[in-house]
């Protein structure tokens, strides 16, 4: 590892210790992961008496492979989109997720502050992430981070979440194009529902992990 790669890890680390801190005052049980490995390994630990685990759509979850492993232990997966998944398939499974084991999700964003802010389309991504499944797991890779107000938060999430998820969700939406938000009007448009969890839903079991390496975008 180069110097400077070891130099801007360790400014992260602090930043990500900071927002672990800030969303433990929120009473969210977080937990700081030097790498996306370690990530990947409390999920599987956690996943061990899950018979059902489903997936909000996330590139974090993606890249960290989570799903073919789990599949591999045997557990049923449950996403919504794919191959040979009809709309009326779909659905059901959008469903199912509401009440399923263990929830795995990404964030569009957190603030330094500890709350996390997600904007969706369905709402079948932020709808578990505040209630119904056993137990839910969010991964937040530090390039998620925003040192800033709930304002800054959802404006990150339109910058740089929003238009990257249209295009690869082949929507036709201005941002899917011009890589910029412009407030549309487009029946495909993705931002449909804004939600900020501020502290932990009541009766949910959400577990937060702060992952010191970019994940998604
Ligand atoms: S409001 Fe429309 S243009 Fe802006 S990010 Fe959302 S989908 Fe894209």
């Amino acid at each position: 590892m180069t110097k400077t790669r070891e130099m801007v890890d360790w400014t992260y680390e602090k930043l990500c210790l900071k927002t672990v801190k800030a969303l433990e005052k929120n009473e969210f049980s977080a937990l700081y992961c030097p790498s996306a490995a370690e990530a990947r390994q409390y999920i599987i630990d956690e996943a061990a008496d899950a018979d059902t685990v489903a997936l909000g759509g996330s590139m974090s979850l993606a890249e960290m492979k989570i799903a073919d492993e789990l599949k591999k232990r045997g557990k049923t997966i449950l996403v919504s989109k794919g191959p040979g998944i009809t709309p009326e398939q779909g659905m059901a499974i959008r469903r199912r997720q509401l009440t399923c084991d263990l929830f795995l999700s990404g964030t569009n964003a957190v603030t330094l502050s500890g709350c996390l802010v997600n904007i969706d389309n369905t709402g079948n991504r932020v709808g578990p992430m505040a209630f119904g499944p056993r137990k839910s797991i969010v991964v937040i890779g530090r390039n998620k981070i925003v040192d800033g107000s709930i304002e800054t938060a959802i404006k990150r999430v339109k910058d740089r979440a929003a238009p990257p998820n249209a295009k690869r969700l082949k929507y036709e939406t201005p941002c899917a194009t011009t890589g910029f938000c412009s407030d549309c009007a487009a029946p495909d448009r993705i931002c449909r529902i804004i939600t900020i969890l501020e502290k932990k839903p009541k009766r949910s079991d959400l577990r937060i992990l702060v992952v010191n390496q970019d994940l998604g975008f």
